[in-house]
Order: C-alpha cells, then structure tokens, then sequence
C-alpha cells in the first residue's frame, strides 16, 4: 500500500476546498507517516503546522482520508518530523500565514522532490515533462527561445492565462534549462507574492540595498502571478527599478499573470508599457488531444498504464485545466492502488462521478457572488445592479447572472430581482449570450475561471 499515493489522493481533494494560500502554507512539506488499523499519522514540518491542521482543517482531512480510501482510515493524527533545517525556519507568522516559496506545486507533498534552492527553482517542473498542444504550443515556444537566447529573444516575456494551465510549469522550466545550458548563470524565480513581502520586510528592517542586489544581480528573473501587483503602488515603484536595471543591461525577465497586462487593474502606466515591449502570450485549456496527451505522459511518469478508453472518459469530464486533470488522475491511480484492483470503464467513471460534483455542491449566496464579481471587474455595486448599459458595467453585469444561474442555481425570476430587479428574459438573455461566449472567447473563459476559483475559495475559508 503506498502511503504516499493515499496522501495525494487526499490532497487532491482537500485542494478543491482551501484556497491555493491556505492550501500552500498548511499542507507543503506534509507526507503521511504510518498507517496501521485505521490510524493515520501525518508527518509536519513543524508544531506551528500541527496546531492548525488540527483545529482548522482536522475534520476536512479526515473526510478526504477516508473518501479515498473507502473509509479505511478512521482517525488522523499529527507529528512533528522535522526534516531539515530550513522547514522549521520556514514556520509562517501566526497573524498572516505567508505562502513562502511556492510554484503552485499542489501535488507533490512528498519533501524529498521539492528542494527550495537558491534559485527557487523545482526539478519537477521542466520543459521535457511540458506536453505542447493547441492551447500552449505558442507560450512554449516564446519559453523555449527565452530559455535558449536569455535577453535577446523576447524581453520580456510576459505569459498569461487561466489557473493551472502550465505557466508556472514554464516559468520554472525556463529557469531550469538556463542553469543546465549556462554555466554560473544566476537564475532567481519568485512569486509575486513573495517579491512584495520581501520587499515590505526589507523596508521596515532597513535591508532595502541587500533586497535591491538580491533582484538586480541576476541573469534571469522569473516573476509568477505578477497580477499580484495590482494596486501595490510602493511594490509597483520597486518592480519598476528593478525591471529597468535588468532590461538595460539585456538581463532575461519572464512574468506570468493570470490576465492579460492592459487588464491588471490600477497597473501604472509605464509598467504595463513596459510588459509590452517584449512578447506577451496567452496560455489557453488545453483541446481534448492535448489532455489526453497530458494523461498519458503523467501515467507513463507514474508507471501506471490505462487504457484509451479510460483515458477518453478523463479527458473528456475534466476539461477546465491540467491541475485537475492531474488531480483527478492521481485520485483515480490511488483509488485503485489502495483497493488493489484493476481500474475498468466502470470503477473510473463512478469514481469520475463522484468527484466532479464535489466543486458544484457547495452553494454560494446571491450577494457573495455579485461582491466577487464586481471587485474581480473592479465595478460598484450600484453598477451591476443600475441601469447603464456601458460595456464596462453591462458585462459584468451579465457574467454575474450566468454564474447565479449557475453556481448559485438561481431561478431566471430570482437572478432578475437579484441583480437590480430586471425581467426573467434579462436574465435569460445573459445566461445564453455568456454560455455562447464560453465556447469561442478566451477572455471571457478565462474571467469565469478566475471568479469561479475565487467563489470555491472563499466557500472554504
Ligand atoms: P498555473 O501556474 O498556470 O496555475 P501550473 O504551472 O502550476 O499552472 O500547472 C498546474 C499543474 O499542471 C502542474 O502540476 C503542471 O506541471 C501541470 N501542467 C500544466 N500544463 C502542463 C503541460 N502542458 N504538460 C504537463 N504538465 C502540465
Ligand atoms: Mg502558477
């Protein structure tokens, strides 16, 4: 019985109910330990970790333990292992838990594969394991060139698109095969996130010169999810310094975002000038071939063949990104490791049917969604539910009627008086024209995806 295949499998779920901050801070560096007559032991890196686990998410690990394993887990407990060094010094701040270093690496709790070097840089993550397909091949190629000629081909290179779709996959691979090709070379990938708190930290503690060498004495600087800096204008300042020092002296930057550049809202104007000097390329779902592609390569990594069938019937029910694909993919290899049984069409789809379910069942109120919605379109409340017909507010304003319709499984009547008491056929007439640009429009794909994260996130927390 693989302990660890059970652990993920468990993560897998516990992911689809915390948010990606929560998620990152508490379960990095987490494995199961021992599991004997129902009993569970899950290793932690620290006791700052093992408190919450067990007052914050004791009951949700639990449940997940024993979803995937059919009940065979009966209790969870939490110890302290402590690994190396570095994992106790990593212990968050009690008031806000800092998500640390992180490339989004969801799945892998097992600590042996997620080495923090200097460079902030994941072996797991490398261009040899990136599965090229419509969708992606446009990014991967700009990655690639950055990789090969690091300041002359596109710089920089700004990379966007929806959650779990590979951009910090090719971020880091960027990183990766520049240290593998240029010996010496100083590669440093950060998130966002990260690059803010540093910075703030470096302020208050009169370390602002180490910080600035810290970011300016590279050769390649990776940047991941810089929508962060929306309205950060001190950290905006700095990122500016810090771009232009390194653009001048033909130093390779790479930014990821999760929307395009003109769409980060309160960006200052001459930075978004500047993330359009170089290549900006979007990252889109991945077509059907592509996630089949993706499954296959994942199952070869693993050792753990399925047949095409089975692979259709992935494919073909978990559309929305590669994170998930992978995660259901984990969930269904588990599964049936643990039961010790051959996957059929049959154990796969039920299983299939059960987990997709688990992201729509929770339901959100009315007004939590519109307070989502308009502050993901930076709008009022008086300008979704008013009267003005401009774009900027229309748009919305109809977005956030597909997804009562969807996600809050609103009646047409109720959507209308819920969204400043218009007519059931409003309603309607929203619902079909968003449906319809689902299917052609990456932009607004891309918005549902980012609210839809956003709703799910909030739901847990
Ligand atoms: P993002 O940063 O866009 O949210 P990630 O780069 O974290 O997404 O990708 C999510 C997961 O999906 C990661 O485990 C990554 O390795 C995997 N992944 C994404 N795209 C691909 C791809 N084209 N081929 C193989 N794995 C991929
Ligand atoms: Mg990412």
């Amino acid at each position: 019985m693989d302990l660890q295949a059970i652990w993920l499998a468990a993560l897998g779920e516990l992911e689809l109910t915390l948010s990606k901050a929560n998620f990152t801070t508490w379960f990095r560096n987490t494995s199961i330990s021992s599991f004997d007559n129902g009993r569970v032991i899950i290793a932690v890196p620290n006791t700052f970790t093992k408190a919450w686990l067990e007052k914050k998410y004791h009951d949700a690990i639990v449940k997940a333990l024993r979803h995937v394993t059919s009940n065979a887990v009966r209790e969870a407990h939490y110890k302290v292992e402590m690994r190396t060094a570095s994992d106790v010094q990593h212990s968050p701040p009690a008031s806000e838990p800092s998500t640390g270093w992180e490339p989004d690496t969801s799945h892998s709790p097992a600590p042996q594969t997620e080495p923090a070097d200097d460079a902030g840089l994941n072996p797991r993550y490398g261009f040899d394991n990136f599965i090229v397909g419509k969708g992606n091949e446009l990014a991967h190629a700009a990655a690639m060139a950055s990789a090969t000629n690091p300041g002359e081909a596109y710089n920089p290179l700004f990379i966007y698109g929806g959650v779990g779709l590979g951009k910090t996959h090719l971020l880091q691979a960027i990183g990766q095969h520049v240290l593998k090709t240029r010996n010496g070379a100083v590669v440093r990938y950060i998130t966002c996130e990260r690059f803010t708190n540093e910075f703030i930290q470096a302020v208050r503690g009169g370390r602002v010169k180490e910080f600035k060498d810290r970011y300016r004495n590279v050769d390649v600087l990776l940047v991941d999810d810089i929508q962060f800096l929306s309205g950060k204008q001190g950290t905006q300042e700095e990122f500016f310094h810090t771009f232009n020092a390194l653009h001048q002296v033909n130093k390779q930057i790479v930014l990821s975002s999760d929307r395009s550049p003109k769409d980060i809202q309160s960006l200052e104007s001459r930075l978004l000038s500047r993330f359009e000097w170089g290549m900006i390329t979007d990252i889109s779902t991945p077509d059907f071939e592509t996630r089949i592609a993706i499954l296959e390569a994942k199952c070869a990594g693993k050792s753990y063949p399925l047949n095409a069938e089975i692979l259709r019937a992935i494919a073909g029910t978990v559309q929305s990104n590669v994170r998930e694909l992978e995660g259901t993919l984990n969930k269904i290899i588990a599964y049936h490791q643990f039961k010790n049984i051959q996957p059929t069409m049959d154990t796969v789809q039920t299983l299939l049917q059960s987990f997709v379910p688990t992201v729509q069942k929770r339901s959100i109120t009315p007004r939590k969604l519109l307070e989502i919605v308009i502050q993901y379109y930076d709008i009022t409340m008086d300008d979704v539910l008013g009267k003005s017909r401009e774009k900027r507010f229309a748009f919305p304003r109809q977005v956030a009627m597909y997804l009562l319709r969807e996600d809050a499984k609103c009646s047409y009547p109720a959507i209308g008086t819920h969204v400043g008491d218009r007519d059931h056929t409003t309603a309607m007439h929203a619902c079909n024209k968003i449906l319809s640009l689902l299917e052609k429009d990456e932009q607004t794909k891309r918005d549902v995806a980012i609210i839809r994260e956003k709703i799910y996130s909030d739901q847990a927390a």
